[in-house]
């Protein structure tokens, strides 16, 4: 399988299972994301960014 763009995980939605990335994407399949701590896989370049820059609160 090629590679795949790994997302970071912002939050869950516990009503349809659905994760929410930094990067804004909404994912209906959370099997297909998860930190990029799995050597290998390419981290997405705006989860990243947003991850650095931190949130603000
Ligand atoms: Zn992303």
């Amino acid at each position: 399988m090629a590679r795949q763009v790994m997302h970071i995980k912002k939050s869950r939605s516990w009503w349809d299972g659905s994760v929410t990335t930094l990067c804004g994407l909404k994912i209906l399949d959370p099997e297909r994301i998860w930190f990029p701590s799995l050597s290998g896989n390419v981290s997405c370049p705006a989860c990243v960014a947003a991850s650095e820059n931190g949130a603000r609160s």
